[in-house]
């Protein structure tokens, strides 16, 4: 492939020119953090999740025009498994076929385990795990024809190491971080890297709602809840950003992370180091 003078400037500057993305749950928090950081190495981005959608419309709007990238948005509800498929089919009419997936849609409920709603439980598994499966399934068929692609599960320190009262959600995590090493395996000599992120605390609104839940069945203030509970866990005693999660996604995608597969990848502060 020949390319030209502006083309090789673009890739050197942008090195994800060119690629098609999906990034679930990229309406908020990690994945929009994610999502901004794709579209800023010079991704096409198709952004996924729940929300207003004059304000959705908005963001896609903001990401095309702010890095020139092509950006487009579907609905799909992850927890249903053909729109999954519907999200992927999507994508590829839309900007192409999918170079980068990351599967980063995620839900949270917290409970005793012998109190825990089952309802929650079957909607935890379906949003954080089984949804992983769904998308990779239809992406990888395309990925390996074309020898490349690149998947990032958004898992957790909870992936890693248990917290109480986070049964399904603990669950969940450890078995996205399985689901990644089995993928990473049988797609070693295909081009194609499978890797999880495991946050500790990243401020999102998940946590801003966590953080209201754990202050109403704790009888805390919101500063008890952070301090006391949540940051007690992490050893730097700080939340970390999107944009750090972003940063280490884009690295992942990109011709450096050739060689980066299976892994579980911490950005815990050292809570996992315990
Ligand atoms: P968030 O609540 O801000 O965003 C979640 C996103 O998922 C939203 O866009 C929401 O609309 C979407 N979503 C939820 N249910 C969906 C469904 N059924 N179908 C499609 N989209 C759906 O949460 P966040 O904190 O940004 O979390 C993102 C991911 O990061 C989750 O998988 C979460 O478990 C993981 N994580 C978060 C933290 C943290 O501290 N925030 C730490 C570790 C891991």
């Amino acid at each position: 492939m020949t390319l030209t003078a502006s083309e090789t400037a673009a890739a050197l500057t942008r090195p994800l020119t060119g690629r098609v993305a999906i990034v679930t749950g990229s309406t908020s928090g990690i994945g929009l953090g994610i999502a901004e950081s794709l579209a800023e190495q010079g991704a096409a981005v198709v952004l996924n999740g729940f929300g207003d959608p004059a304000q959705i419309e908005q963001t896609r709007e903001t990401l095309s025009a702010l890095y020139g990238v092509e950006a487009a948005y579907s609905p799909a509800d992850l927890s249903m498994p053909e729109q999954i498929a519907e999200m992927i089919a999507f994508a590829h009419d839309a900007l192409g076929p999918v170079d980068i997936l990351v599967n980063n849609a995620g839900i949270q409920h917290v409970a005793p385990v012998a109190e825990f709603p089952t309802a929650k439980w079957d909607a935890i598994l379906a949003v954080n795990l089984s949804s992983a499966f769904h998308a990779i399934k239809a992406v990888l068929p395309s990925m390996v024809e074309r020898g490349f692609g690149r998947i990032v599960n958004i898992a957790s320190a909870h992936g890693l190491v248990a917290s109480p009262f986070k049964s399904a959600y603990v669950a969940a995590k450890h078995g996205v971080v399985g689901l990644t090493k089995t993928v990473a395996l049988e797609t070693a000599r295909a081009g194609v890297t499978c890797n999880a992120i495991c946050p500790g605390y990243v401020w999102t609104p998940l946590v801003e709602r966590q953080i209201a839940d754990q202050a109403r069945a704790h009888g805390m203030t919101h500063e008890q809840v952070v301090t006391d509970v949540l940051l007690t866990a992490q050893p730097n005693r700080r939340f970390a950003t999107v944009e750090e999660i972003g940063a280490l996604t884009a690295f992942l995608c990109g011709r450096h992370g050739a060689s980066v597969t299976g892994a579980a990848l911490t950005v815990d502060g050292g809570w996992t180091a315990h």
